[in-house]
């Protein structure tokens, strides 16, 4: 089969695709944030079975209508979601070169730039955090999901070296990892791919700020250990899903410390305002962690699939996954040293670095740390536009996460839900909502360079319209 397809047929193809995507990219904010679409409408859409084929400029047509019909479009400036950005420009192509020359980074020797751009921006994103340079190492990732993953693995294997060999036989008890309530459920799961089963995952209680409360952490693991069970891993949100929440890293290094514990910090999102003089006080403390795992493609603006999980501890990524097979590439000292198949979960690696590195030539850290702070600007505007409205605020960070509601509905669950439905099911912005205490309250989280004070202006005047709508 010529997969290759003619030079023409190419040209052509490419100049179409560009045409229709730049059509979207360039006029993101006219279409709506989300369509309506019933399953049956979807599925009605598809094509499948295979038997009759169409021309590549047919198919091209086919899959870019039915992306832009049936989705939530996250790189909608209107989209006030869960940290999906609108991925800048570089790591699209970023995105299309690394498919064009689809480089194995399983080995060095097969992919000695690739896999020297990913060991270096592990070094400076590390670094960035706090770590001493000659001490980061860690991998890229598909996800903070495998990030996390890696984490524990990491933490289980730093204590019980054997766990390689014999399993959880190696572990001397039940053992137990720490998270607030607010933490993210990839915690668990990492626990039940562990082996180790969700029941060893405790959620510690957080306060009004929704931050992990330290005492309440202290409190656990003592009645834990006199209950027999090992503390093995504390896991610190800086910047939780739900409501932006920064747990007080410092203290809970501390309680790692005196329990010889591996202190993880999920800074998946918030793990961001490292990149900036201003902000990054708020996790101040984040050098400490053992590891982080920190997602490019959710502040970062960059494309699905880009995650890092890092590690002040040079040997422990080894440690856990090194491991030799007869049809790999003899290079084992850079294996050792460098982000490879010895290194990570995977074993085919995609190369995932170049959507953060062709966007840092461009932009570099200087465009990041405006991007940010931009971001975190827009949230105190929001923050003010729903105040001077009647509206209270119910979360208290400095990151773009604001959950509020209007007083007088706060015992009435259906409020901020209808209230989101209305908005998201008329396609003008994308909010969700999130329990507070007890009161759930309405979502909205900046991750988009695109989003404008407009935007806000048109947010609030939507929101307000819909309330009043509700009274009557
Ligand atoms: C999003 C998120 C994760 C999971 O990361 P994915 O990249 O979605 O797999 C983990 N922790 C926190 C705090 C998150 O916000």
């Amino acid at each position: 089969m010529h997969f290759d397809l003619e030079k023409e047929q190419r040209t052509n193809a490419w100049k179409s695709c560009i045409d229709m995507l730049e059509d979207f990219y360039e006029n993101t904010e006219d279409i709506p944030v989300s369509g309506e679409s019933s399953r049956e409408e979807v599925v009605s859409d598809l094509v499948t079975g295979f038997e009759k084929t169409v021309e590549l400029d047919e198919a091209l047509n086919h899959v870019i209508s039915g992306l832009r019909k049936h989705a939530v479009h996250t790189p909608h400036p209107d989209y006030f979601g869960l940290f999906n950005p609108r991925p800048n420009f570089p790591s699209i192509l970023a995105d299309a070169i690394t498919a064009t020359f689809n480089p194995q980074l399983a080995a060095w020797s097969h992919a000695p730039f690739a896999t020297e751009v990913e060991s270096k921006l592990v070094q400076e994103v590390g670094v960035k955090f706090g770590y001493p340079r000659e001490s980061v190492d860690g991998v890229f990732t598909a996800g903070g999901a495998e990030a996390n993953l890696t984490a524990l693995l990491s933490a289980i294997h730093s204590k019980y070296p054997k766990f390689s060999e014999d399993g959880v036989h190696a572990l001397p008890r039940r053992i137990r990892i720490y998270c607030s309530a607010e933490s993210h459920h990839t915690i668990i799961k990492s626990a039940r791919i562990c082996g180790l089963g969700s029941t060893c995952v405790s959620h510690i209680e957080a306060d009004e700020k929704q931050q992990m409360i330290p005492e309440a952490l202290e409190d656990q693991i003592a009645k834990d250990k006199s209950r027999g069970f090992e503390p093995l891993m504390i896991v610190a949100t800086t910047g939780t899903t739900g409501s932006g929440a920064i747990d007080p890293i410092q203290k809970l290094a501390h309680i790692a410390s005196e329990h010889n514990c591996w202190l993880h910090a999920d800074a998946a999102y918030g793990g961001a305002v490292v990149l900036t003089k201003d902000y990054k006080h708020l996790v101040a403390g984040i050098e400490l962690a053992d590891s982080i795992t920190f997602d490019a493609h959710k502040w970062l603006s960059v494309p699905m699939a880009t995650s890092l999980f890092l590690t002040r501890h040079k040997q422990i990524l080894w440690q856990t996954f090194g491991i030799s097979a007869d049809y790999m590439p003899n290079d084992e000292t850079h294996i050792q040293e460098l982000g490879s198949f010895g290194h990570s979960i995977q074993w085919s690696r995609r190369f995932i670095g170049l959507k953060l590195y062709l966007p840092l030539l461009v932009f570099g850290w200087k465009g990041y740390e405006e991007t940010v702070l931009g971001q975190i600007e827009l949230g105190s505007t929001l923050r003010q536009k729903l105040l001077q409205n009647n509206w209270k605020i119910y979360n208290e960070t400095d990151l773009p996460v604001v959950c509020f509601s209007d007083e007088r509905f706060a015992e009435d669950p259906q409020f901020a839900e209808s209230l989101a439905a209305e908005i998201v099911g008329e396609g003008k912005a994308w909010i969700s909502t999130y329990p507070i205490e007890n009161v759930l309250t309405i979502r909205a989280c900046i991750a988009n360079y695109a989003t404008t004070e407009e935007g806000l202006d048109k947010l609030v005047g939507d929101l307000n319209t819909s309330r009043n709508a509700y009274q009557k």
